[in-house]
């Protein structure tokens, strides 16, 4: 095996190979850009050393002679007392991680080589300077040593040198320092700073192949389901340095506005500072823009190598930079990421400026992000009256509880927003548990932001107005004193944040579907009205929703639904119908239950006439009734204690005891798997009927009524049939025509699906019973249980409630598909349980040719989408 790929040899389709970094670096070293000479070290190379625990054979040598390759084209070499080559040890996946994993710079600074550095330069303090940063990142990264360690000697020296700023300490202070952090390094390694430069790249690679397995990179990885056996690659990369200087520094850069996806670069830039400062935010830094009156030839420069990437790579970029005394140098780029607004408005330009066409653009957007628009968004009206604005950093509106400490908030189980002067990968599972995420320094491309983007969670960065006191637990801000706990409200849309709790409204994009907003008024909503008119030309799958009020069914209607795919009977018996249940259930008589049932009969069928004129000419999908009767009766507990207290009093407790005594008999110790769904048809007489002829005669009083009537629970073709010869008796004395189809959640039903379509005009798989039987998993008992166990063991990525089972539940939904047709090709087949708005299931559906899905009303502006994206 090659482990060993100069960027010559590189390229962005080599990924799996080279990670995204090297990938991409190779990219635009083939296109003449200039980066500065390097190498990366496969996944391959990283996969063999994490199972192994030591490097691939022959690993070592093929280093070595690309590291002749390197040094011949930087002109220098590793070690050089005269004039070292220095190099960066850069982590990269295949998918970003961002900050998860380490990177090391300066790698080749030892005693014999700071001075050769040092006359290069012309610049003394300079190469002190980058010898302390190699052994404090060493020994950090590659060592494991506390950071704070090095930190406290360098405020040391800073103090003995009376400087606030690490700009005031000289050559010689720095030369101190570094002798000060090799003996910390020695005195935690029991061993001295390497001295030999291939043996420092060699721990810096081991300790970049580590790093995959960092307990921050494995959290990332699940949070963002990227899979643990990818592994790292690794760049090698020469150095060069914009530390050298005011006409040095370093820069990071959008091609578009990540957070708005509006037109025009966008980026951050450090004078006289190497890699790291930008995107910690430990100073502050300056717009792009100003880098044109500081170097106008290299912002020229850049600007054009922009253009050059968004044309080669269609897309919105983003890049990291380096300008070494007035030479520009790129060290990163990618695709970058953007918020779920800025993805839309992106795909819209990219297709207004030729780049991209329709189909394309679908690709681009996705149906959480989608989901993401959908969320509500502070209400302003009432005159909450913001305390500071910082950058909106990453879009929505969040309300909660001011923590300070990422433990903290991990822990909370309220909602809580996450508050720091600025955050680091250590932070992350508190901003996973955070509703979002507020920062006194940084800016869009900081730490925070980058993350919070990623997990598409509101967060406002660099609000310089609150003066964050970790210490004491509390912020300040404009003669404010927010303390933890306190509740704030931040609006990572506009940057503003306020205290307490604000209200908050429906988004643009639920007002757009509602249609009290209109699509030329927006740019972000016209390009949702655009991507979701194209999808709706291009998907198979047609899109219904699941309601049972006529409320539920308009707005369905609104925002796009074809139909009704489940309306559930049972909450119809609601309220106060329910004691027409209860009498129901206590009936002794058959005059009894006929009399209770003659009474739901009308409140049913005024019920349906309301969906079937919300739907008119639309199906509506009504599921006979499904749960245990019992769970219509008040708990055991209740019970019990009411009918002793009654006879402690020495009362008759009458009606409650009639009660106890049914939910007694009605018990069951299983109900999931007891009488519920078509075996309740079976077992209690008129009920169906009953909700048949409410369908029926509601049916025949609302013109384009389309009823489908469903029968849940079927495992047996046998249990269908006697339900349809009844339905079908009525339908035909009432006159009216409705097809009758069955639920396929009963692993039986799918596995005699051939049988039973005979008796069915279609099929709707009703996922969430069919994942229960199919994995035996209560699904009311397992989240809490025992699910994290099993996500952390990587039984599976996420739920199997979430998202569909592809290999078990949804080997059941290929084979029902293929005997339900071959039995009756004809046979319509649709989906309506959660997975139905699930963007990943969704595609499973389309592809496992199924006519459509069902979801809740909200879920479908993305279920339009993401069968859309699947058909493309
Ligand atoms: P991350 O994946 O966390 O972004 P990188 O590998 O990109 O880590 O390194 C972080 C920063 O270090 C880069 O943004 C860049 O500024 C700096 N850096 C990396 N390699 C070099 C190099 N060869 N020369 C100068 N700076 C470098
Ligand atoms: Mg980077
Ligand atoms: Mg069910």
């Amino acid at each position: 095996t090659k482990y060993v790929y100069d960027f010559a040899e590189g390229g962005r389709d080599l990924k799996d190979l080279l990670g995204g970094k090297g990938g991409n670096l190779a990219e635009m070293a083939n296109l003449g850009l200039p980066v500065p000479p390097g190498f990366t070290i496969t996944t391959d190379a990283c996969r063999a050393y994490l199972r192994t625990g030591r490097e691939p054979f022959g690993l070592a040598d093929e280093i070595a002679l690309h590291l002749e390759g390197l040094q011949r084209q930087a002109g220098r070499r590793l070690g050089d007392p005269a004039d070292p080559l220095l190099v960066s040890v850069r982590s990269g996946a295949k998918f970003s991680m961002p900050g998860m994993m380490e990177t090391i710079l300066n790698v080749g600074l030892t005693d014999a080589t700071v001075g050769g550095l040092a006359a290069r330069a012309r610049d003394e303090r300079f190469a002190w300077d980058s010898y302390r940063r190699l052994i404090q990142m060493f020994g950090k990264t590659v060592r494991g040593m506390p950071g704070e360690v090095f930190e406290d000697a360098l405020r040391e020296a800073k103090t003995r040198a009376g400087t606030a700023d690490d700009t005031g300490l000289d050559a010689a202070a720095l030369r101190g320092l570094v002798q000060r952090y090799k003996d910390i390094f020695t005195a935690h390694t029991g061993e001295e700073f390497p001295q030999d430069a291939r043996e420092q790249l060699d721990q810096a690679v081991r300790a970049v192949f580590d790093s995959w397995n960092a307990e921050r990179a494995v959290l990332y990885r699940r949070q963002e389901h990227i899979p643990d056996s990818l592994g790292t690659a690794v760049n090698v990369v020469a150095m060069v340095f914009g530390n050298l200087g005011a006409d040095s520094g370093t820069g990071v850069a959008f091609t578009r506005d990540p957070a708005t996806g509006e037109r025009g670069v966008y980026g951050d830039y450090l004078a006289n500072a190497q890699g790291e400062d930008v995107v910690a935010g430990i100073r502050n830094t300056t717009p792009l823009q100003e880098l044109e009156q500081r170097d106008k030839a290299s912002y020229d420069e850049l600007l054009n190598i922009m253009a050059t990437l968004e044309e080669h790579y269609k897309d919105l970029c983003d890049i990291e930079f380096t300008i070494e005394r007035g030479k520009l140098w790129m060290l990163q780029t990618r695709v970058g990421k953007r918020t779920a607004a800025a993805a839309f408005v992106i795909a819209g330009h990219l297709v207004d400026e030729g780049i991209i066409d329709l189909d394309e653009a679908l690709t681009r957007v996705n149906g959480s992000q989608l989901a993401q628009l959908m969320f509500p968004a502070f209400d302003l009206s009432r005159g909450a009256r913001p305390v500071a604005a910082g950058v909106p950093a990453s879009p929505g509106a969040a309300v909660g509880a001011a923590v300070f400490d990422a433990h903290l908030a991990a822990e909370a189980d309220t909602p809580v927003i996450l508050v720091r002067r600025e955050t680091n990968p250590d932070d992350l599972p508190g901003m996973i548990a955070a509703r979002g995420i507020l920062t006194s320094h940084g800016g869009k491309t900081s730490h925070a932001a980058v993350v919070a983007r990623g997990m598409g969670k509101p967060c406002v960065c660099g609000a310089d107005a609150i003066d964050v006191d970790l210490h004491k637990r509390q912020f300040t801000v404009d003669g404010h004193v927010v303390s933890e706990g306190d509740v704030i409200s931040i609006d990572g849309t506009t940057g503003r944040v306020y205290l307490g709790q604000v209200p908050v409204q429906p988004s643009p994009a639920v007002r757009y579907f509602e249609g009290t907003l209109s699509p030329e008024a927006d740019p972000l909503i016209r390009a949702v009205d655009r991507l979701l008119t194209h999808a709706d030309k291009r998907r198979r799958l047609a899109v219904r929703a699941n309601a049972d009020t006529a409320e539920d069914a308009a707005r369905a209607r609104r925002f796009g639904a074809q139909g009704i795919g489940l309306c559930r009977t049972e909450h119809m018996f609601l309220g106060d119908r329910r004691t027409l249940v209860e009498r129901l259930i206590l009936a002794r008589t058959p005059e009894q239950r006929d009399a209770a049932l003659a009474e739901l009969l009308p409140l049913q069928r005024d019920d349906f006439t309301g969906l079937f004129r919300e739907m008119a000419g639309l199906p509506v999908t009504v599921r006979l009734i499904d749960p245990p009767l019992h769970e219509f009766l008040p708990p055991l507990e209740d019970l019990a204690v009411r009918v002793a207290r009654a006879e402690e009093r020495g009362e008759d407790p009458g009606h409650d005891r009639e009660l106890l005594d049914a939910v007694h008999r009605m018990h069951e110790e299983n109900p999931m798997l007891g009488l519920r769904g078509v075996r309740l048809g079976l077992v209690i007489p008129g009920l169906f009927a009953m909700q048949v002829r409410a369908v029926a005669e509601a049916a025949a009083q609302v013109p384009g009524a389309r009823a489908e009537i469903m029968v849940p629970l079927v495992g047996a073709v046998q249990e269908l049939e006697a339900v349809r010869d009844e339905a079908q008796r009525l339908l035909r004395e009432i006159g009216v025509d409705a097809r009758i189809g069955t639920m396929i959640e009963v692993p039986r039903a799918a596995l005699t699906a051939g049988e039973i379509a005979r008796a069915a005009d279609f099929f709707s798989f009703g996922t969430n019973d069919l994942t229960q039987m199919g994995w035996g998993f209560s699904r009311d008992d397992v989240e809490g249980a025992f699910f994290t166990r099993y996500l952390e063991l990587g039984i599976f990525g996420v739920s199997p409630f979430e998202s569909i089972d592809r290999d078990g539940v949804g080997r059941l939904i290929r084979i029902a598909v293929a005997e339900g047709r071959a039995a009756r090709p004809d046979l319509h087949i649709g989906v309506c349980g959660e997975h139905g708005g699930d963007p990943a299931s969704i595609r499973f559906f389309h592809d496992a040719g199924l006519d459509y899905v069902s979801c809740s009303p909200f879920r479908v502006p993305v279920a339009r989408l993401e069968a859309g994206r699947s058909a493309v």
